[in-house]
């Protein structure tokens, strides 16, 4: 099941909160969505989802136009809206149960309910009050109720927001366990939710598409390398600017440098270093990673 955005745009009012987005993902495909506040996300997701309209462009899902075949498509998808609306006065199993009727389940409706509180582990929770759950397992109805109708498509808006360390783990590893059988976009603005859960990454700001990228591209073939030293001394910015094939030098502060260059120069460092006799406490080489291509893009 695969989603295909073309020159999607919203306006809400005289606010552009989308801007001619165009994207697509491939059945089975884990894709992050990520973006600070306000890049459109949500906005994004509701239309994906059909519970808003676009102003304009084209949505589809496996081929089917979403304004066109709205119910049709809403049965293929299963959603987690941000801050994971729920009725915290219905009991776990009732409101699985009261999900289960919307999308009119029938007959195999108590077997869905059993093996989706298995999967999410609510098997001790499953009686209890909706709002006597910790954080976590309220994350885990809301995962449930999405995927109650066994959707192709998982649309999960900030689904670990909120969460301490154990609970981030354990959900994590729950969407890539069903990332293994669905398609699923999730949005975050934790670098390193994409980074464990996702093969490739969108990243939005002020309602533009700013980056497509491949986690494995991102990880392996990066051009420009950080190298970070600590010398036993200041040294000028205009002397360090003589070493060959750097691209930039940035002070840190007690003695500490970042030098940015396209090439490995650690031995061009070392020379210098030594041609001007400062002694280097300490050299780290870095690749660039998500975060930095992310605040590259998006401040
Ligand atoms: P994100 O999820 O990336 O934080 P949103 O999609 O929620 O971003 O919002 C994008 C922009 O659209 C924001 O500037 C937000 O204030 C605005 N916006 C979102 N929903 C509405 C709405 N219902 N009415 C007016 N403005 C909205
Ligand atoms: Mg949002």
């Amino acid at each position: 099941m695969s989603i295909k955005v073309q020159e999607v745009s919203k306006r809400y009012g005289k606010q552009k909160a989308l801007d001619n987005v165009s994207f697509e993902i491939h059945e089975g495909q884990v894709v992050g969505f990520l973006g600070p506040n306000g890049a459109g996300k949500s906005t994004m997701m509701k239309i994906i989802t059909g519970y808003i309209p676009q102003s304009s462009g084209i949505v589809e899902l496996n081929g089917i136009n979403i304004e066109e075949n709205s119910l049709e498509v809403r049965k293929q998808i299963g959603y987690l809206p941000e801050h994971n609306p729920l009725y915290l006065e219905m009991y776990v199993k009732e409101y699985l149960d009261y999900v289960a009727s919307i999308y009119k389940l029938g007959k195999i409706r108590k077997n869905r309910i059993a093996e989706m509180i298995d999967l999410t582990g609510l098997g001790l929770e499953q009686n209890k009050k909706i709002a006597s759950l910790s954080k976590g397992y309220r994350q885990r109805v809301g995962i449930a109720q999405a995927l109650l109708h066994d959707p192709k498509v998982l649309i999960l808006d900030e689904p670990t927001t909120g969460l301490d360390p154990n609970q981030l783990i354990e959900i994590r590893k729950l969407i890539q366990d069903i990332g293994k059988e669905k398609t699923v976009m999730l949005s975050t603005h934790i670098m390193q939710e994409v980074e464990a859960c996702c093969q490739r990454v969108l990243i939005v700001n002020k309602g533009k598409l700013v980056a497509d990228k491949n986690i494995e591209f991102l990880s392996s073939n990066i051009e420009s390398k950080f190298i970070s030293v600590e010398f036993d001394t200041e040294v000028s910015l205009a002397q360090l600017e003589q070493i060959k094939c750097l691209d930039e030098v940035t002070y840190l502060g007690e003695n500490k440098y970042n030098f940015l260059s396209n090439k490995d120069i650690r031995k061009e460092i070392f020379n210098f270093a030594v041609a001007n006799q400062f002694v280097i406490l300490e050299m780290k080489s870095q690749n660039k990673n998500l975060e930095d291509i992310f605040h590259e893009l998006t401040s």
